[in-house]
């Protein structure tokens, strides 16, 4: 169990600042169900629209239904206290637009659980933390959660491998990034107006000679010529073909998916840390962040816009506001009276 844990390790970092990182994607075998899907129903691109602070999202997958709909979550695996855990921070996403999660079985008053013999959906998002699925973190985006086409319903739609095992030190982090797919949100260095790509160095040093170390992962060579991204990524620990560094990495384009996005916002959630030795310019490319662990205010912007609270909710916040008002009112009220009567 210890060997079992010690290997987990390296193949469970997205944002951790050492190298080299398993970079997150969703399996082989879902992401092609989820390609043939979007090109058979391909929606209008959103071109030349007023960019605003927002992060990216894949508008078709977002969650809709009646106002304030809740998304159900079942847990596969865990404890109450790692289920709660997450859903606090879960629930900081709620704050800013009409985002609720359900996680109680009514049936039972505890959370609700999803099986691998299940024959029906149990929950919109179905969190597991064994990798059966696929190793690492992931999330189906949006609505592919529950979609029949997609993904079965003894399959997670949302993996957190290891959490139940031995929590990260950025595991809140990975929580609200991944339930930000869950929710529709993109890949921030995929936007199709980010310019990461010109970021990226994807090909070797002239002259590098491939070199690597004990566990196959790419490194500079003796002569200090360093490798290109498409070379990083098909070592240790990702082993990715191009094809899969270019899904994963290349900026997307507006050509055939219903997209939303504002200016690239590095400190979005949705940016997952890279190496400054995956830039061109290293530390000083626009695209590189420090990790991201936080929900920024574009991240903010963007569900308030794609989630907006519905006309109940916003008046039951305006009666709330004017209610304080009239107290505040009254007291100053009673206030001046007291003067006047002294
Ligand atoms: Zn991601």
């Amino acid at each position: 169990m210890r060997l079992l844990l010690i290997l987990f390790v390296p193949l469970l970092l997205w944002g951790q600042a050492s190298t080299p990182a398993f970079v997150e994607a969703i399996p082989d075998h879902i992401q092609a169900r989820m390609q043939v899907k979007a090109r058979a129903a391909a929606n209008a691109a959103i071109a030349g629209q007023a960019l605003t602070m927002q992060s990216f999202i894949f508008l078709s997958k977002r969650w809709t239904g009646p106002p304030s709909r809740a998304i159900t979550v079942a847990f596969n695996g865990g404890t109450d206290d790692l289920r709660k855990s997450i859903a606090n921070v879960v629930s900081e996403w709620s704050k800013y637009g009409d985002v609720k999660f359900d996680y109680m079985d009514p049936a039972t008053g505890h959370y609700r659980e999803w099986t691998r013999s299940d024959t029906t959906f149990q929950a919109d998002v179905r969190v597991a933390f064994d990798g059966i699925d696929g190793p690492g973190y992931w999330s189906l985006i949006g609505v592919d959660s529950a979609d029949a086409t997609i993904i079965a319903a003894n399959q997670a739609s949302l993996e957190l491998q290891g959490f139940a095992d031995n929590l990260p030190a950025d595991w809140a982090g990975t929580v609200r990034h991944e339930f930000g797919h869950a929710l529709g949100l993109m890949h921030e260095h995929q936007m199709p107006v980010g310019g990461c790509d010109q970021d990226f160095k994807w090909q070797d040093d002239p002259g590098y000679v491939p070199t690597q170390d004990l566990n196959g992962a790419y490194t500079g060579d003796t002569q200090g010529h360093k490798p290109g991204i498409y070379t990083v990524l098909a070592g240790y620990p990702n082993f990715w073909p191009q094809s899969k560094v270019d899904a994963n990495m290349k900026q997307l384009t507006v050509d055939s998916s219903n997209y939303d996005f504002g200016p690239f916002d590095a400190m979005s959630i949705m940016k997952y840390y890279f190496d400054p030795s995956f830039f061109v310019s290293g530390t000083m490319a626009h695209c590189y962040s420090s990790e991201n662990t936080v929900i920024s205010m574009g991240d903010q912007a963007g569900i308030r816009k794609w989630y907006p609270n519905t006309g109940s909710n916003e008046l039951q916040d305006l009666l709330k506001q004017q209610n304080s008002m009239l107290q505040l009112l009254g007291k100053s009220h009673q206030m001046q009276n007291v003067k006047v009567s002294k």
